[in-house]
């Protein structure tokens, strides 16, 4: 199953069990525009070689298409479409006034030196600069996607505009107009999520462990909240495979090792787990937090966590959260559990059009009540339709897209 094809299952899902207005349904099925571009990115070595990008804007009935650029070798289409719907749910879910959109470029940056980076970033830039703007789409980072990438978009697309125009893009560093709190939102945002269902399912320091995949942005801050808030986390991973200590790791050091070597250093007491059999452990929370359909049916009946939260987009399939569900397993979904990254990539956007620049505690105090409002909407329909969290979360979603959609026939 591809990611779309999961994300239209997903809607299907919903949809169903609310009785969506058919049109709604429709306008939901399909983007409102796509974009495809060849650019060409001048190399260290004098040569130019092209790149293929995308920029997918699903839905804007409720504000300007927003979400991330992903750079990464398996970016293509289908993913792009993927992600872009899931931001339109998302956007509404979390109940800021933005629609949905994506992009991604398909390259390995790995492979790029820091001047490939930067051209490959001015180049796409230059070739999306029409349909990207602060009242139009405002694209954010992603997987591989930096806030010195959204440094060098910014200025391009000012270069493009005549004058500097901060707001059209988020997730910059503090330098040019970044929001304080943006690089730990996602992860902030997922532990606010987090204490919602901590009550609900008993899942208290004492007795739930934590295995985390997927060691980058968001995952390293949810993997050092759940240390900081008593919790062991025996397990995570990266792209190069997985520690595993049933003692708990040290994470701070974990992530201290990280970001000095670009590695999972092992320490003598853990031991190396791959990605597969991390996603198997026997925990009380599992949190994915790297790519999309890791959790597959087969993996799904091995879970023995109590809660899945879902800081990756799009880790699970249709068919494992079925299974999932039977089991007793509770899902928290990603268009809600990341959705601090939004958040805050919306309240960013808000300083640079004001002019204002907010302290992390000012930023954090408009984040909590809006994850806090967001999570028991969720809980709360989930209770009312008798359905699982995911199909919750579309529900609440779906609700709002469909008042803003009718208003634009
Ligand atoms: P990132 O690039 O900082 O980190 C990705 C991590 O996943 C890295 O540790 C990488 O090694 C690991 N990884 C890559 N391929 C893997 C594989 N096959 N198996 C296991 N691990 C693998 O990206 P990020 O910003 O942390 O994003 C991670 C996920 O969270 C993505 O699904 C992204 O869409 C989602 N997300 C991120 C944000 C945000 O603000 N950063 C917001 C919303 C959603």
């Amino acid at each position: 199953m591809s990611a779309f094809s999961n994300a239209m299952r997903q809607l299907d899902l919903a949809a169903t069990a609310m009785h969506l207005d058919s049109f709604t349904l429709e306008r939901l099925r399909r983007p409102e525009r796509l974009v495809e571009v060849d650019f060409p990115v001048k190399m260290d070595d004098g040569s130019l070689k092209f790149f293929h990008g995308y920029r997918v804007q699903w839905n804007s009935a409720r504000g300007p298409y927003k979400g991330g650029l992903r750079f990464h070798a398996q970016t293509d289409l289908d993913e792009v479409k993927a992600l872009s719907f899931w931001m339109t749910i998302k956007c509404a879910v979390a109940n800021i006034p933005f629609g949905g959109g994506k992009g991604g470029v398909t390259v390995n940056p790995k492979e790029l030196s820091k001047p490939e980076l930067e051209n490959l970033t001015r180049s796409f830039t230059r070739s999306i600069a029409p349909v990207i703007g602060q009242d139009l789409d405002v694209p954010a980072p992603d997987v591989n996607t930096t806030p010195q990438i959204m440094d060098w978009l910014a200025d391009e697309f000012g270069k493009y505009k005549g004058q500097p125009e901060p707001a059209v893009v988020t997730g910059k560093t503090i330098e040019h107009g970044g929001s304080e709190g943006r690089g730990t939102a996602t992860g902030q945002g997922a532990f606010y999520v987090f204490d919602a269902y901590r009550a609900k399912l008993g899942l208290d320091p004492e007795s739930s462990t934590v295995a985390v995949q997927g060691f980058g942005n968001a995952g390293q801050e949810i993997a050092r909240l759940f240390h900081h808030h008593g919790y062991k986390v025996i397990a995570v991973s990266d792209s190069q495979g997985g520690l595993h200590d049933e003692n708990g790791l040290d994470i701070p050091e974990v992530i201290r090792l990280k970001k000095e070597t670009g590695h999972l250093v092992r320490s003598a007491e853990a031991r190396e787990i791959s990605n597969d059999e991390l996603l198997r452990l026997a925990c009380g929370i599992l949190v994915p937090s790297a790519l999309e359909n890791v959790i597959t049916a087969e993996v799904a009946s091995e879970v023995k966590a109590k809660l899945v939260l879902e800081v990756a987009n799009g880790p699970t399939t249709p068919e494992a959260d079925m299974i999932l569900a039977k089991q007793g397993t509770t899902v928290a979904p990603d268009v809600l559990v990341n959705s601090g990254g939004v958040t805050v990539s919306y309240l960013e956007w808000q300083q640079n059009k004001i002019g204002e620049h907010w302290s992390e505690t000012e930023v954090f105090q408009r984040l909590k009540p809006m994850m806090d409002d967001a999570s028991s909407a969720v809980i709360r329909v989930a209770e009312e339709f008798a359905v699982t969290q995911r199909e919750a979360a579309f529900i609440v979603a779906l609700k709002r897209l469909d008042q803003a959609i009718r208003k634009t026939i």
